[in-house]
């Protein structure tokens, strides 16, 4: 039965009323109107496995935030320049779960603007418009975003690297030169820093920021080796610069082990970004500093910012915050995510096709090769495999990476120990046919 426009139309009325730059998703495009913990489901009741939303964090329209917003909405909602309890709760919430010195917050609508933020914070601080940016990377959708971004500036359409932007290597330990997780190897890629931070200097100039997400998203779901960044933000602040995590993928308990990412690489940075999964779906995003780099934005500029803040979106930031609590997610996501990296690293050792199987908790990619020792992406397949997952299945996956060969897992942290048994056997299934 079908509700609402036939999808033809939707599909020619987007094209021609929306901008066509709007990618959909899949050869035959769904329609979703409904969600409900790790599944989507189409204006014909259909169940989906979502494994790629990490925005609806705790679970597609969790009863517990969708409450707290409703409440909120049916009382108030206005801005800063007014005095509200909802801001201070969720402010020491939040707060609570970052190391010293990070301690200031500000609040915004989208990762974009929470890093065009920063830039600002950085800029203020350092004096310098330096950026240092990782090959690949991607941080959002301003003019300045884009400009910090390669995914987009060395993309199709993109422009090159901006004169204020060095790139750094991509510290990918299975496709770079160097391989492994060792700190080694973490130091060889912080080299590339280092020597970024030397041509700066040899320029005269400075760093201002080093902005590098604390697991590679857009990149290719990649995990770091071990004292990457603890090498690397040595040099970029031995030089003056400031470092900024983008934790707006990878935040808020996804790695299973930490609330946030950088721990993992035992670094504390000095701007930290968050979206995505802050809302649970509702447009906000944060950035959260020192108290020295905030004071050196008191220029006596005020900062406004009409949404950001406001009490609706700190009463569902704040019922994310106890969900996660509550339902002992970070716990759930170390366990579930172990048990679906192992059963790929299984499948690994019946498929030559799986060429990497790495992750933190419920941040999963597995690398689809032509051949082990050439390493030759297998991108044909790997959007073949996604597009039967989806039809035959009803599993949504989506692939990342320079060469679109990696899949790309970041489910809802309501995937379920029974889901992972799923993927697996579907994947096993497919891969039977396709390798
Ligand atoms: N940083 C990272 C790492 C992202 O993945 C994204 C979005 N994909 C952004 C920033 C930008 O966030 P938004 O789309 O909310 O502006």
């Amino acid at each position: 039965r079908r509700v609402g426009r036939d999808l033809e139309q939707i599909v020619q009325f987007r094209q021609s009323h929306l901008s066509k730059n709007l990618s959909v998703s899949y050869q035959q495009p769904l329609k979703i109107v409904r969600g409900r913990g790790a599944y989507l489901f189409d204006e014909q009741g259909k169940a989906y496995l979502d494994m790629v939303n990490n925005v609806c964090h705790v679970g597609h329209c969790h009863p517990h935030v969708v409450a707290a917003g409703q409440a909120q909405m049916a009382q108030l909602n206005t801005n800063t320049r007014y005095l509200h309890d909802n801001i201070i709760g969720y402010a020491e919430k939040l707060l609570a779960t970052f190391p010293e010195p990070l301690s200031v917050l500000m609040l915004v609508n989208s990762g974009s603007e929470a890093n065009e933020l920063a830039f600002r914070l950085a800029r203020a601080y350092t004096g310098s418009e330096q950026l240092l940016v990782v090959d690949g990377a991607y941080h959002g959708n301003t003019s300045g975003c884009i400009d910090a971004s390669s995914y987009k500036f060395d993309g199709p359409g993109g422009e090159g690297a901006k004169p204020h932007v060095m790139k750094v290597a991509l510290p990918d330990p299975f496709r770079g030169p160097h391989k492994g997780m060792g700190r080694d190897c973490g130091g060889q890629y912080a080299q590339d820093v280092a020597r970024a931070v030397a041509e700066l200097t040899e320029q005269g100039l400075k760093p201002g920021a080093f902005i590098c997400e604390s697991l590679q998203g857009v990149a290719g779901q990649i995990i770091m080796p071990e004292g990457y960044l603890e090498q690397a933000y040595q040099s970029v602040r031995e030089a003056g610069g400031v470092c900024i995590a983008d934790e707006v993928q990878v935040g808020f308990g996804r790695v299973g082990t930490h609330m946030w990412a950088f721990e993992t690489q035992n670094v504390v940075p000095d701007i930290v970004t968050l979206g995505k999964p802050i809302g649970n779906g509702h447009p906000m995003a944060a950035v959260v500093t020192t108290p020295e780099i905030a004071k050196a934005f008191e220029t006596g500029m005020e900062y406004f910012n009409t949404f950001g803040g406001n009490p609706v979106s700190c009463a569902i930031g704040t019922a994310v915050l106890e969900v996660i609590e509550q339902e002992q997610l970070m716990a759930h996501a170390h366990k579930v995510g172990q048990q679906l990296q192992q059963g790929f690293k299984d499948l690994a050792n019946r498929f030559q096709c799986i060429g990497d199987v790495r992750g933190l908790g419920l941040f999963i990619g597995v690398e689809l090769v032509e051949d082990r020792d050439s390493l030759l992406p297998a991108t044909q397949l790997t959007g073949e495999l996604v597009e039967r997952l989806k039809q035959k299945h009803q599993i949504l996956l989506s692939t990342e990476g320079k060469y679109y060969n990696v899949l790309k897992i970041k489910p809802p942290m309501a995937f379920s120990s029974e889901d992972a048994e799923r993927v697996l056997a579907a994947v096993a299934q497919e891969l039977t046919e396709l390798c």
